[in-house]
């Protein structure tokens, strides 16, 4: 039982207060020594960023006071970079992506950055029933559902507004997903709101509502890698899951409905452990996976506690980069970008393959509305769908 496993006492990223692993405060304090020396004002700019689907698209670039920077497109709410210093104050894009709006439109498949939903992850078959009635979503990976459809949330250009609070400087992302889009229904509307603070820390806020049930599941598709965009891999990068358990796959990388431990398994990250470490393991996990794609239970008091708590810490030893990872969702899907293959460029210029970056999906359970042992994904008129995950930096 999930329930039973008491959390592990992890450390904590500065400036952020924490009752054993569940943190009560992220307060904007303890700002890094600024790049180049210098502080610089809070400020978020736009700029024209081409048209998709006949409507132009803007590039929005939100700085902070260290000069953390972040760029982000209202196509598909897409983080494009993240700038972020190492330990000698010097900044790289840790984040995978393409230097213009048509990688993103010839390479959706890879869902570099974006925000995904309605559902993220897979759907078994592309059905499932809610109060007696079935609905069919569009197939788009082997035989299932993957990340909303065809065009998700990834694929669609949200209205966007500034956000300028002090030291924070965000961007809120909101549109209307009519009753029936890619199969689901209701009439969704959802707001995606990204804010950056003082401390480094990028802050992810989703909320929803819908008119008539529903089930939802978001989350942001980035795919980090501490040493650059532009390193070869993440193999070396250490990680840390407050995860004691995760959902095993079937050959259709579903979910076969339990919840297993790790220990002992190369799904095992309860300590630091590099990420290349067990790739080539001839376990049925890893092979089924095609190496690391696994949904991670994350450790939570009681099944239903949807406190933000620390999720996991990833760290560059070469940079000196740190990423801690904060959620209030119960799961995480960690994949080592196994389908990228070198058949495509990105921001800097190089072929993105395997292992070139990891993503930390925040997220429900896949497949949860066919498992009613998960978490439910449930959501009915007059209910808040209220997410929140924090990418933090520290170097
Ligand atoms: C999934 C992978 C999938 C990838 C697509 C991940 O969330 O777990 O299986 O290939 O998204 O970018």
């Amino acid at each position: 039982m999930v329930a039973e496993v008491p959390p592990i006492r992890f450390p904590v990223a500065p400036g952020c207060a924490t009752v054993g692993a569940i943190v009560t405060a992220i307060p904007g304090v303890t700002p890094l020594v600024a790049a180049k020396g210098q502080q610089v004002l809070p400020s978020i700019t736009a700029q024209p960023w081409g048209t998709a689907y006949d409507t132009p698209v803007d590039l929005y670039t939100l700085t902070n006071a260290n000069g953390m920077m972040v760029t982000i497109t209202n196509y598909g709410g897409i983080i494009q970079s993240i700038w972020v210093p190492d330990s000698f104050g010097r900044l790289a894009n840790v984040v995978l992506g393409f230097p213009d709006l048509q990688g993103y439109l010839d390479h959706g498949g890879a869902y570099f950055g974006a925000i995904i939903g309605r559902y993220a992850n897979r759907i078994a078959n592309g059905a499932f029933t809610l109060d007696d009635v079935t609905y069919h979503l569009p197939i788009n990976d082997g035989p299932n559902s993957l990340h909303g459809g065809i065009r998700g949330f990834d694929k669609h250009i949200w209205a966007a507004t500034e956000i300028r609070d002090g030291a924070v400087v965000g961007l809120q992302l909101s549109r209307v997903s009519p009753d029936g889009e890619e199969g689901y229904p209701g009439t969704l509307a959802v707001t995606v709101t990204y804010t950056l603070a003082a401390d480094n820390a990028l802050t992810i806020h989703y909320l929803a509502t819908t008119d008539a049930p529903t089930v939802i599941n978001l989350t942001n598709h980035s795919y980090f890698n501490l040493a650059g965009e532009d390193a070869t891999t993440v193999y070396d990068q250490l990680l840390q899951l407050n995860a004691n358990h995760v959902t095993p796959i079937d050959q259709h990388a579903n979910p076969t409905g339990a919840i297993a431990p790790v220990a002992d398994t190369p799904l095992d990250f309860t300590s630091p452990t590099p990420l290349g470490k067990n790739i080539n393991a001839g376990d049925p996990q890893i092979l089924a996976g095609l190496g690391i794609d696994h949904n991670f239970v994350l450790n939570r008091p009681s099944p239903d506690d949807r406190s933000l708590i620390l999720a996991a810490i990833a760290h560059d030893p070469a940079s000196g980069r740190t990423l801690w990872c904060y959620t209030t969702e119960p799961g995480v899907q960690l994949y080592l970008s196994n389908f990228l293959t070198g058949s495509f460029t990105g921001t800097s210029g190089h072929a993105y393959r395997q292992g070139a970056a990891f993503t930390l999906e925040t997220q429900h359970y896949p497949d949860s509305p066919n498992h009613p042992n998960f978490p439910s994904t449930v959501l009915r008129p007059g209910q808040t769908y209220d997410s929140t995950t924090i990418f933090k930096f520290t170097s």
